[in-house]
């Protein structure tokens, strides 16, 4: 995976890790709305949002649009593309089919080091709604829906939940949310990572079906796409 650089130095890894922190601050603000469908986007600018060099901007440009989140635009930039309201309809019903399974496959399966590690994770969105900082509280609840996907034992499975979220980015979630919002949405995190612990697959079930159902209807009625 790593190749030498010119000193003899692996090279990759820091070009990977600055590469994920690019990626991982693009999505958030995709989902928050900072980045809005149709505006076109300067990598060099991108870069300096994030303090990085065009190379690892490039490269997390590149693997959106392989997601087709993005679309790039030769030496200009890119430019954020819009799911339409059927495609934003169609993904909860894909997500729905997907997700609510594979959380269920991890009932009683996991073990007390990755229990502590999502319970800090959990605390980590605690944190960020109690300080109603929604851009952490995003990036945040992210990284702990990511977590629990790396424990899937199929990774094609994990990695289409991830792209599926990643491609709907609806944008009426960016929407300004109360502080006692994001706490009672922690709250079901919270009841997830209890029941999959305790092995309780219905009650898992449920909570997955409801967490992402809050979701759906907020989309539904804050959308006037749809008649
Ligand atoms: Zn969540």
């Amino acid at each position: 995976m790593t190749s030498a650089g010119p000193d003899g130095q692996p090279r990759q890894i820091m070009s990977v890790s600055l590469k994920d922190q690019v990626l991982a601050g693009l999505r958030a603000g995709l989902l928050k709305g900072d980045f809005k469908p149709g505006k076109i986007y300067k990598m060099g600018e991108v870069g300096e949002q994030f303090g990085a060099s065009r190379t690892p901007v490039r490269e997390a440009v590149l693997e959106l649009e392989s997601r087709g989140v993005v679309e790039i635009i030769r030496s200009v930039g890119f430019r954020v593309t819009e799911p339409t309201p059927d495609d934003i309809q169609d993904m909860w019903e894909v997500r729905a089919i997907v997700e609510v399974p594979a959380m269920e496959s991890l009932s009683g399966r996991l073990d007390d080091s990755t229990l502590a590690k999502l319970w800090s994770l959990i605390d980590d969105v605690e944190k960020a709604a109690r300080s109603d900082d929604l851009a952490s509280y995003l990036a945040k609840d992210a990284q702990l829906h990511d977590a629990l996907y790396e424990e899937l034992s199929n990774r094609h499975l994990a990695a289409t939940i991830r792209d599926l979220r990643d491609s709907q980015r609806v944008p009426s979630l960016g929407a300004r949310r109360a502080s006692s919002d994001l706490i009672a949405r922690n709250e079901e995190h919270r009841a997830l990572v209890a029941a999959i612990a305790s092995g309780d697959t219905e009650k898992i079930h449920n909570l997955t079906r409801a967490h992402l159902l809050v979701n759906y209807h907020k989309w539904q009625s804050q959308s006037d796409h749809r008649d």
